[in-house]
């Protein structure tokens, strides 16, 4: 499994790189405010803003408060048309069913369509281990794969590159100078994947929802990968969350039309693959086996708690580009799989809050993540309560608890607050340049207090 955990200093640490680094500032810049202005444009001509939301948070509710009942309903419906399921509860029971079926199919090489969950599991490392090769097919995650590293968006997963550097890592990969031109990066990218789609025994793709009432998987990527991966190996495997099921086909149009305009500000992404069931009698293309295994992997102890409304997540990225913390730190001080303001609620509660106790920090609690999320989710509240549970159980230092106890009692009575403020006036130039003040004034403009307080100025 991808190491989801991390330590407090790492958030800081990695931060102040990616600070320090003007080429990736440029690049996080211009690409995540190029989506938000497609997001919001998409959204205006749509209408209803509201309404829509509302919707779609109503249709993933209700599937989510009814998860078993809905896999065990999709189960049914797939095996029926011939396929298979599997529920994991952890990321080594996944990735061990997933080099089950390489090894039972003699597979060499396995096609990969982009798949948080398969980031999330550490799946090319484990068929790797197997003997199996695994090449990521999308082209973002390919670069990446090329340079040995992970996502750092969850839609743009290269977010952070730019058409110079996929051109001088395809010239070394391809052994010819590519140029730095869109076109010529593209047919590079083709002249190097195509054969693998053919040569590919197996392929492995996500889901971006499954639909209970007819057992189908539903994929969308802009580049038409995911149905080359879903069509042209035997056997199909697709791994996803257990909470991106939804209940019924009618829910797909709604959830699909906010996907593609809050993802990229497209009224639908440009392939939408629905597959149910493997290839039948007289059909030409699609895979003989397909297999669909449901990820767990701390998702259950979720349900019917505070955070059960991460769950209806939709992966679209839009609280990624409009977080003033992710575009200024990227994606990679978050972890390597989910970045932004969900992978800042969704990590801690994937790994327990005490393995990712920086995370719930990297937000300023402005609130516009939850303002762009189509499906409404309570982002910044979510993380408040994370800031709850740290204190709760002590994850915080014994000298920031003594500090914010002080404050409170002193703030509790008229005279603690107006003694307090008072004082601060001539202190707090004091306190920036020593203690933990001065960590965190180090990158912070600390301004002046008034003269007068506003209650003296009556
Ligand atoms: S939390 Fe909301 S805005 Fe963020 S990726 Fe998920 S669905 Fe999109």
């Amino acid at each position: 499994m991808a190491d989801l955990a991390q330590s407090a200093e790492r958030f800081r640490v990695i931060a102040r790189g990616k600070l320090a680094d003007p080429r990736i500032q440029s690049a996080i810049d211009s690409s995540t405010d190029r989506l938000r202005s497609h997001r919001v444009d998409a959204w205006d001509e749509l209408g209803e803003v509201e309404e829509r939301r509302s919707r779609a948070y109503e249709i993933r509710m209700r599937a989510i408060r009814d998860i078993d009942g809905n896999l065990e309903r999709f189960r049914t419906a797939l095996e029926a048309r011939g396929g298979h399921v599997a529920v994991c509860a952890t990321a080594e029971e996944a990735n061990a069913y997933v080099v089950d079926v390489c090894k039972r199919h003699g597979a060499k090489l396995v096609a990969k369509s982009k798949s948080m969950a398969t980031e999330e599991i550490g799946l090319n490392e484990a068929l790797e281990a197997a003997g199996v090769t695994s090449v990521e097919t999308d082209l973002g995650e390919y670069v990446l794969q090329l340079e040995n590293e992970h996502p750092v968006h969850i839609v743009a997963p290269a977010i952070e590159k730019t058409k110079e550097d996929v051109a001088r890592i395809f010239s070394k990969e391809e052994g010819v100078e590519v140029p730095p031109v869109l076109e010529e990066v593209t047919a590079s990218a083709r002249r190097q994947l195509r054969q693998v789609f053919f040569d590919a025994d197996v392929g492995v793709t996500g889901a971006n929802f499954v639909v209970a009432e007819t057992g189908t998987v539903v994929t969308v990527t802009n580049e038409g990968n995911g149905r080359l991966v879903a069509s042209l190996p035997k056997v199909h495997v697709v791994i996803t969350g257990i909470e991106r099921v939804v209940e019924r086909l009618d829910d797909l149009p709604h959830l699909l039309s906010l996907l593609g305009r809050s993802a990229t500000g497209q009224r639908l992404t440009s392939y939408t693959h629905l597959v149910t069931g493997p290839r039948r009698e007289g059909e030409e293309d699609g895979p003989e086996e397909i297999h669909v295994v449901f990820l767990e992997n701390g998702r259950r102890n979720l349900l019917d708690t505070k955070y059960e409304e991460m769950l209806a997540c939709i992966r679209c990225g839009s609280c990624l580009n409009v977080c003033p913390v992710y575009r200024k730190t990227a994606g990679e001080a978050y972890g390597p799989v989910y970045s932004g303001p969900m992978g800042a609620v969704l990590t801690p509660l994937l790994v327990g809050i005490d393995q990712a106790p920086s995370l719930p920090h990297a937000s300023s609690l402005c609130g516009a993540c939850t303002e762009a999320c189509p499906v409404k989710i309570p982002l910044h509240e979510l993380l408040l309560e994370l800031r709850r549970d740290l204190v709760d159980e002590h994850e915080t230092s014994w000298f920031e608890r003594l500090g914010f106890s002080l404050w409170s009692f002193a703030w509790s009575t008229t005279f603690g607050y107006r003694l307090s403020s008072a004082l601060a006036r001539f202190g707090h130039r004091w306190a920036s340049r020593f203690g933990p003040g001065r960590v965190w004034a180090s990158d912070r403009e600390l301004p002046a207090f008034a003269k007068k307080r506003f209650r003296d100025s009556r």
